[in-house]
């Protein structure tokens, strides 16, 4: 996707603080962190939202939660916790038509998620 923030960090045309990196999946920090761990997990397929997801994305998307899981002990988050969310369209506040999945961490997170 020519246009696409995420698709652009990818291919290392805009710079990111990459924290995991493999042939599918990329994970970087958040450049405006909402909490002392703020990571981004995305697939490098440009995938807009979980709306698009087609049958083909199943693996790939365990395979992000298995990413999450390690990434959150890596960071030293596992053991108190954290919150994985991935905003959808518009009224989800999605900003960026690129799936992605963020990992909040590093402090207690209020109960609502809305
Ligand atoms: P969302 O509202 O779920 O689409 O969130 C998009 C997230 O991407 C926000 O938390 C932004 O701070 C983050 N973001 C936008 N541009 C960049 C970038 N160049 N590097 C890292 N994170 C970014
Ligand atoms: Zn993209």
């Amino acid at each position: 996707m020519k246009d696409c923030i995420f698709c652009k960090i990818v291919k290392g045309e805009i710079p990111s603080k990459k924290v995991y990196e493999d042939e599918e999946i990329l994970a970087f920090e958040d450049i405006n962190p909402v909490t002392p761990v703020h990571i981004l997990v995305i697939p490098k397929k440009h995938i807009c939202s979980i709306n698009e997801l087609e049958a083909e994305d199943e693996r790939i998307i365990g395979k992000i939660f298995s990413v999450i899981k390690n990434i959150a002990k890596e960071q030293g988050i596992s053991e108190d916790g954290y919150r994985v969310v991935s905003n959808c369209g518009e009224n989800g506040g999605q900003e960026v038509k690129h799936l992605h999945f963020h990992i909040l961490g590093g402090k207690k997170l209020g109960t609502k998620v809305a």
